[in-house]
């Protein structure tokens, strides 16, 4: 069972569709059951496609870097338990 931390840490490989099936399979589950982490993923994949539709390359390592430190101090802030 993957922690959040653990989700986040996968996320963006997720995200873009490069990681292996049975890893993904497990991120899947974790977003069934983690609320917290189906808005981060939900969220971070909006605003990739932002970011997609003004730039004609992928968003930069550097800044989906960024943004996923962003948001899991702001998950850990918001809740302790999961
Ligand atoms: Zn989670």
């Amino acid at each position: 069972m993957l922690s959040c931390k653990d989700f986040l840490k996968e996320l963006s490989d997720y995200l873009d569709e490069s990681t292996s099936p049975g890893a993904k399979a497990e991120l899947d589950q974790h977003l069934k059951e983690c609320p917290n982490c189906w808005v981060v993923a939900d969220t971070t994949k909006k605003t990739i496609q932002v970011y997609r539709g003004t730039e004609p390359r992928a968003v930069p390592d550097r800044l989906k870097f960024r943004l996923l430190a962003a948001l899991e101090s702001r998950m850990k802030a918001r809740q302790k338990n999961c």
